[in-house]
C-alpha cells in the first residue's frame, strides 16, 4: 500500500514541527507549509490525502483556504482551531472541513483522528442491529448509483462531485436502504468517533450532500430526516 500523504498548514513553527513529527512517526508522508498561499500551491502541485489546516494563518483566513481546497480536491480536511467554541461557529458557516480539533490537542489524539479519517476502505463496526449487507461494488437504488470501488456516485449515469465525507455518508445510508441510521451511528462509521459534540458535523455534511444530490437532479431515492434520531434513504 503506498504511503498516504498529509499536508500540514500551520504558521506556528513549534506546532508545525510537532504535527509533522508525530504524523511521520505514524507512517505518513508529511509536507508542511506556513501560509495559505503555500498551501494552495502545494495542493495544486500534488494533492495530499489529508490536510491538517490551521484556522489562523498570517496571510489568509483558514476558512477561505478550506473552501478553495474543497473546490479543487476531494482530500480530507482536519481543521485546527484555537478554541473549542470556534468549532460550532465553523460548522454553522459550512466551511466544509471533515473534522475539527481544538488546541491544545494531544499528539496521540491527532494521530488517531488522522488515521481514522484515512482508514480506507473503512470497516463498518457492528453498531446497529441491522447487519451491513455484503459488500457490493455498485449499489443501484432508483436513479442513484453508489460505486464503492471507484468511490463515485452517479445520478442517472452522471457523476456527482462529492467530498470524501459526503460519499462515506451516502455509502453508509445506501448500504441499508430504508433503515434509519442514527446520527451517532454515522459519527462512528464515518468519523470513527462517538464524541457527541460532533453531531452537528453530521447535520452540516448531510445538508451539503442533500443539496448536491438535488442539484444533480435526484428525485428518488431521497434522504429523509427522522427528527431527533437520524436519517434514512427512501425510494
Ligand atoms: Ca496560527
Amino acid at each position: 500500500m503506498p504511503e498516504q500523504s498529509v499536508l500540514v498548514v500551520e504558521d506556528t513553527q513549534e506546532i508545525r514541527e510537532l504535527v509533522t513529527t508525530v504524523l511521520e512517526r505514524a507512517g505518513f508522508a508529511v509536507r508542511a507549509v506556513g501560509t495559505g498561499a503555500d498551501a494552495l500551491a502545494e495542493v495544486r502541485r500534488d494533492p495530499p490525502d489529508l490536510i491538517v489546516l490551521d484556522l489562523g494563518l498570517p496571510d489568509a483566513d483558514g476558512t477561505e483556504i478550506c473552501r478553495q481546497i474543497r473546490a479543487e480536491t476531494p482530500c480530507y480536511v482536519l481543521m485546527l482551531t484555537a478554541r473549542a467554541e470556534e468549532v460550532d461557529l465553523l460548522i454553522g458557516l459550512a466551511v466544509g472541513a471533515d473534522g475539527y480539533m481544538a488546541k491544545p490537542f494531544s499528539p496521540r489524539e491527532l494521530t488517531a483522528r488522522v488515521q481514522a479519517m484515512l482508514r480506507f476502505p473503512r470497516t463498518m463496526p457492528a453498531v446497529t442491529t441491522d447487519p451491513v449487507a455484503a459488500p457490493e461494488p455498485v449499489r443501484r437504488l432508483a436513479e442513484l448509483e453508489v460505486d464503492e470501488e471507484s468511490r463515485e456516485v452517479r445520478v442517472d449515469g452522471a457523476v456527482v462531485d462529492l467530498t470524501r465525507t459526503e460519499f462515506d455518508l451516502l455509502a453508509a445510508l445506501a448500504s441499508r436502504p430504508g433503515r434509519v441510521l442514527q446520527r451517532e451511528t454515522l459519527l462512528r462509521e464515518v468519523w470513527q468517533t462517538d464524541w457527541e459534540g460532533n453531531l452537528r458535523l453530521v447535520e452540516a455534511h448531510m445538508s451539503n450532500l442533500r443539496r448536491k444530490l438535488v442539484a444533480a437532479g435526484l428525485s428518488s431515492p431521497e434522504i429523509r430526516t427522522v427528527r431527533g434520531v437520524g436519517y434514512r434513504l427512501v425510494a
